[in-house]
């Protein structure tokens, strides 16, 4: 559509339907796109798969001059610039990627006015070159896509997009749109402060996604479990498998092979061209499971992924939130699903508490974790929790969450949590031993190993007191007492040591309300080990 560049307002739905083929807009994106287009700013809250790229695609286009997207996703920027391409739209990118060659070119496209769309990568904005090579051609608007990462409270801060804050004091006169599919009130914020965009007006869609039913199980064996989900529920459905680390990347994505499911690994670790080579396949094949670490899928344009799982606990809301939301973005039926147990709420308050970041840092990620395992823990609607979680009143029970279905019961834990804390209290109190989560459980299920004889923990009062749970139960107990905060690690050996709200739960001030966990039906799988 070479030439695009009458102002005319009406444009707008002539340009949706003449150039992206679409009859209408949807949901907020007709008042987003007539706001922009006369010249406001706007901060977009959409959640994936609503359409945020044509809130600035549209007004890009029916402004004179070039529409600059700010954009984190570099390994994106030419597939996005070669389907606007095949759709008749002038656009280009400018990022680390390019020759020098490249580069020339597509800055004379932008300063001659020969371009519709620029995408840049942020770091592009901290140089000067860039900022002077602005100067010299025509803007039509500046969009910050993934705004979030824009704010230190946020979980994917990137220090190059608080360059952004000042396109505003240089370009006065050009409209701003930010977009995000995460934030939350602080968030949300934090992107107006920083961007300066208080003047400008908030659209916020909805976050519900009704079609993705999520699911939270107990933590067994997991990739046993991961291995009866798809074999039950998702035979030859394209999905995602997140890992914490590349070490189970790997192995996961090789026992699904071997159990002759089709599976991609993805983690940074991985040559970029077997990165980029998985990433094409998974997109343009059918019904291929990607197992990667969080690196992977921010993006990632993929209507018909029909399940997300989980293996590890993600480390706040909104990434759980950010990663499940690549399911089911064709509006069909999609699953999220989460094991989790006992060693993840370990290990996480490990991490954190062994974690380079100063105070403020560790109470941030503390707090992102305690709303994670809140959500985990929870006996009611997962999706209302979810909602409310983002400031959106949660409404109803869903009726399409593992909760709403099977309702878990929940217990009056006190007594046995009293029995955990008191064998902690005498471990470390009393005795001044550093033992975890394995050995105080040994202790209460009054078992003679060789590491209990070896240190007389069968003298202990507490030594065989709860023989009358098992010792998965017990489990489950440690690590909701680790979620409510009843209890901590400490240390190389995820030492379990008391806090400062255990004395009112060992001097009877509190009552603690533990979660049932429903035991799944047992599978009969059968799987090839690798
Ligand atoms: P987001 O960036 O919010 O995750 P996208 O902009 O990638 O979402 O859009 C998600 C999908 O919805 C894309 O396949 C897009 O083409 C489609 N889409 C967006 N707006 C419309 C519309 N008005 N009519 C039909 N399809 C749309
Ligand atoms: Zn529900």
């Amino acid at each position: 559509i070479g030439g695009m560049g009458s102002t005319d307002h009406g444009d707008a739905l002539q340009v949706l339907q003449r150039v992206f083929g679409y009859p209408e807009f949807r949901g907020d994106q007709a008042a987003i796109v007539e706001h922009v287009i006369a010249g406001g700013d706007a901060l977009v809250l959409m959640p994936t798969g609503g359409g945020k790229s044509l809130c600035y695609q549209v007004p890009a286009l029916v402004r004179p001059g070039v529409g600059v997207v700010i954009s984190p996703l570099i390994a994106l920027m030419q597939d996005q610039v070669d389907a606007l391409r095949a759709l008749g739209v002038r656009a280009g990118f400018l990022n680390s990627s390019l020759s020098w060659d490249e580069r020339r070119m597509v800055e004379a496209e932008f300063v001659n006015g020969e371009l519709d769309l620029l995408y840049l990568a942020p770091e592009r904005l901290t140089s000067d070159a860039t900022l002077r090579l602005l100067e010299q051609g025509e803007i039509a608007l500046f969009a910050i896509d993934e705004a979030h990462c824009v704010s230190q409270w946020g979980h994917d801060f990137r220090p190059d997009y608080l360059s952004l804050t000042h396109l505003h004091e240089r370009w006065p006169k050009v409209p701003r749109i930010a977009l995000t599919a995460t934030a939350t009130e602080a968030t949300r914020k934090e992107i107006l402060t920083r961007l300066e965009l208080n003047e400008g007006r908030q659209f916020v869609s909805s976050f519900d996604r009704p079609n993705i039913q999520y699911r939270i199980v107990g933590k067994k064996e997991p990739k046993k479990q991961l291995l009866d989900l798809l074999r039950g529920e998702h035979q030859g459905d394209a999905g995602i498998v997140y890992c914490l680390s590349r070490a189970s990347v790997e192995k996961t994505a090789e026992f699904l092979v071997a159990n002759g499911i089709p599976a991609l690994p993805y983690h940074a670790g991985l040559d970029s061209s077997v990165r980029q080579r998985n990433q094409a396949r998974f997109l343009r094949e059918d019904g291929l499971v990607m197992v990667a670490t969080i690196a992977f899928g921010m993006g990632i344009d993929k209507p018909d992924v029909r399940f997300v799982a989980h293996l590890d606990l993600p480390k706040s809301v909104e990434g759980y939130y950010q990663e499940t939301g690549r399911a089911g973005r064709d509006g069909l039926p999609s699953t999220a699903w989460l094991a989790y147990g006992l060693q993840d709420v370990v290990q996480q308050r490990k991490m954190i508490e062994s974690s380079e970041g100063d105070l403020a840092f560790r109470r941030r990620s503390q707090a992102h974790l305690d709303a994670m395992l809140a959500l985990c823990e929870t006996v009611t609607c997962r999706r209302t929790r979810l909602l409310e979680y983002f400031n959106e009143p949660g409404g109803a029970p869903c009726g399409n969450c593992d909760t709403c279905l099977t309702p878990p019961e929940s217990w009056d834990g006190t007594v046995a949590a009293q029995k955990v804390l008191s064998t902690v209290y005498r471990l470390r109190k009393e005795r001044n031993q550093k033992f975890g989560a394995g050995q105080a459980i040994d202790i209460l299920l009054g078992r003679k190993t060789a590491k209990i004889i070896q240190f007389d923990h069968d003298q202990l009062s507490t030594f065989g007191i709860g023989e009358d749970l098992s010792e998965g139960e017990w489990r489950g107990v440690v690590r909701q007492l680790l979620a409510q905060g009843l209890l901590a690690v400490e240390g190389e050996y995820s030492t379990l040591v008391l806090t400062e709200a255990s004395s009112e739960v060992l001097g009877r001030k509190r009552e603690v309300k533990m979660r049932k966990d429903p035991t799944p039906a047992r599978s009969t799988t059968r799987t090839a080990s690798s």
